[in-house]
């Protein structure tokens, strides 16, 4: 399948992994958006997070806990946790993928 994150996962496109389980790989966002942006998206491909949760909703648990532990990590325990679903709420690759922001403070509500 032609999808950048599978690419990512499967290590034919490069990218600064920070953490990786079976299930699930955390990586720096390539346009960081804060001090601190994550990626953290299911090794599995799915669309985005809503079929995450219709078809394995424990993978749902195992992606929001590797992104509290990369925030441990970093040693941050406030953060901006956020998912788009669908292109006008700002997804731009259909693959799931949570996005873990932190390092400095942020606005509500979001633009
Ligand atoms: P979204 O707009 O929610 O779909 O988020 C997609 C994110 O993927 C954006 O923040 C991009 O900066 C990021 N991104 C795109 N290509 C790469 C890449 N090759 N490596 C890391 N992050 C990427
Ligand atoms: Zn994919």
């Amino acid at each position: 399948m032609d999808c950048l994150f599978c690419k990512i996962v499967i290590g034919s496109i490069p990218a600064e992994i920070v953490k990786k389980s079976d299930r699930v790989t955390a990586f720096k966002d390539i346009s960081p958006q804060a001090p601190i942006h994550v990626l953290v998206i299911p090794n599995q491909h799915f669309e985005n997070m809503a079929k995450v949760a219709e078809f394995d909703l424990a993978l749902v648990g195992e992606i929001f806990d590797m992104a509290s532990s990369v925030a441990k990590d970093f040693g941050i325990d406030s953060y901006r946790t956020n998912i788009n679903t669908g292109e006008s709420a700002g997804q731009s690759v259909f693959h799931a993928h949570l996005h873990l922001l932190g390092g400095r403070t942020f606005a509500w509500p979001p633009g």
